[in-house]
Formats: structure tokens, C-alpha cells, sequence
């Protein structure tokens, strides 16, 4: 049987103008990155974009949101989106991110129709807070927690090459792996000149030997490569899938151009694989 490969699209719904530091984000207000800032995407704008996600084969549709986490203002909006997506396309996996949440804001995003949350831990406990000082790693950790807890299905993951050690890239696994998430995104970290974190890039080769850590550590959760995708394995043979990824995010990011979700689809079956047509096989 082929391999199915999931596809997940994102709508940054809320861009820019953070009050948290974190170093490798362009949505951090204190990095005065060249990005949109928006406080609030029109509903329709982010229903069509729903409808095009699912017009490129993708099942999931996560709505973004910028900030530390929720105020009442800000869940309602989320909420609003949710709903307006959910009335068009019923069978669509919505999932929503948006920073730090407590059980009740949970609770209110499952009932507006938000199948999963997602919330990276990013990095490992003792990296973090070299690269974030305004709020902490266990926070993060909690509302991860708080995911299980309301019962929705946890996708939390995070960025590599980052300036982590080796040892802390797998300190960062094994933290994921406590959380048993049904998805863990990885993100590969992208340069740029407005930002205070400066790395060596991954090279391709390690990469692929994180994807295929992860996949020893994790069995079971679905693994989805994210940012810096393109970036980072560029080599026409490259092979993310066979490393042990099941899952790719399709389309643009939240503050940087994607592939075209045609060339997506066509590398996914000229490597002999096939798009996944169900949530969770
Ligand atoms: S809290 Fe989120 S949006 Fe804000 S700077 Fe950190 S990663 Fe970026």
C-alpha cells in the first residue's frame, strides 16, 4: 500500500505586532521585521482561503493567530472564523493556534467546531529561554495539557537549528514524545536579517537525520514538515517522506512565501506516494 501524505494549510488570521520577544519569530514587535500586519483577516477572505486549501487536496486548515495567547476579544473572532469555515466545508480538520490557552478557552474553541490545537514547545526546556525571555517553556508545556484535557487532539512540535546542541534537540523530542501529540510540526529555521537569533543553517543531510530521530522517537504521531521546507532540502532526490515524514504544510506560511500546492501534489506522486483523503487513518 502507498504512503499517504497529509496536507495541512494555514491562514495566519491575526498578523504581526507581538508583545513576546521570541527570537526566531518576525511577528515579534521588538524585531521590527519587514512583514503584514493585520489585527483581524476578513471572515470571508478566510473562508475562501478554506475553500482553496480544500480545492489543493488538503484536509487540514489551521487558523493562526499572533500574541501570547487569547483575550475574549480575540477568542470570539477565532470562534467567528471557525464557525464561518465549518458551515461551508463540514468535513474539513480545523485546527487552531493561537499561543497560550487555558481549559476554559479551550473548551470554547471545541465547541465552535476546532477539531485540534496546536501549540509547539519549540525547543528544549533548558534552550528556551535563550531565546525567549518573556514567557517561559512551562507554560507552554501546560497548555499543551490543557489540550488533552478538553480532549481535543494536541499537535505541538517545534523549530531545529535554532542554535540548540544536539543534546537539546533530543531533550526537545523526548518532551514532545511525554505529550504523545497526534502531530508533531517541524520547523526548520529560517534567516533573517531583522532577527536577533543568528545560526548556522541545517544543512539538508542533518535535516534528514532529525526528521528520521523524531520518527524513531515518535511512532505513531503523524510527523508535518513545515517552515523552511523549501529552504532546507532542496536536492531534486530528497526524500522527507522516506526519512519518516507522513505530513507536509502546503501553501504559504504565516509571514513567508510556499511552493505552489500543484508542484507540491506532483513531487508527493512522482516520489510514489499518494495525498491522505482522511484525518487520521
Ligand atoms: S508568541 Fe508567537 S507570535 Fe509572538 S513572538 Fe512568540 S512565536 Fe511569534
Amino acid at each position: 500500500m502507498k504512503k499517504s501524505i497529509f496536507l495541512c494549510a494555514i491562514s495566519n488570521i491575526s498578523s504581526g505586532s507581538c508583545a513576546e520577544d521570541c527570537g526566531f519569530c518576525t511577528q515579534s514587535a521588538h524585531h521590527h521585521a519587514n512583514i503584514e500586519r493585520y489585527k483581524y483577516k476578513p471572515i470571508e477572505q478566510i473562508v475562501f482561503e478554506a475553500h482553496n486549501a480544500t480545492k489543493n487536496g488538503t484536509i487540514g486548515f489551521c487558523l493562526v493567530t499572533s500574541g501570547l495567547g487569547l483575550d475574549d476579544k480575540k477568542l470570539a473572532f477565532v470562534c467567528e472564523a471557525a464557525r464561518a469555515v465549518r458551515a461551508e466545508l463540514p468535513d474539513i480538520h480545523l485546527i487552531a493556534c493561537n499561543g497560550l490557552a487555558t481549559i476554559e478557552q479551550l473548551s470554547v474553541l471545541k465547541d465552535a467546531g476546532i477539531n485540534s490545537y496546536n501549540h509547539n514547545l519549540e525547543s528544549s526546556e533548558s534552550f528556551y529561554n535563550t531565546i525567549c525571555t518573556t514567557h517561559s517553556w512551562q507554560e507552554r508545556y501546560q497548555t499543551c495539557l490543557n489540550v488533552h484535557a478538553v480532549g481535543l487532539s494536541l499537535c505541538s512540535g517545534g523549530i531545529f537549528g535554532l542554535g540548540e546542541s544536539k543534546e537539546e534537540r533530543t531533550a526537545f523530542i523526548q518532551s514532545v514524545k511525554s505529550l504523545a501529540p497526534d502531530t508533531m510540526p517541524l520547523n526548520f529555521f529560517i534567516q533573517n536579517p531583522a532577527l536577533p537569533l543568528k545560526a548556522e543553517p541545517l544543512s539538508e543531510k542533518e535535516a534528514l537525520d532529525i526528521i528520521k530521530e523524531v520518527r524513531a522517537a515518535l511512532p505513531n504521531t503523524r510527523l508535518m514538515v513545515a517552515g523552511g521546507r523549501e529552504i532546507t532540502f532542496t536536492s531534486a532526490d530528497c526524500d522527507i517522506f522516506e526519512a519518516g515524514a507522513d505530513a507536509i504544510v502546503i501553501g504559504d506560511y504565516l509571514t513567508t512565501k510556499g511552493e505552489l500546492p500543484e508542484q507540491d501534489r506532483s513531487m508527493i506522486t512522482r516520489l510514489g506516494y499518494e495525498i491522505a483523503t482522511l484525518c487520521h487513518a
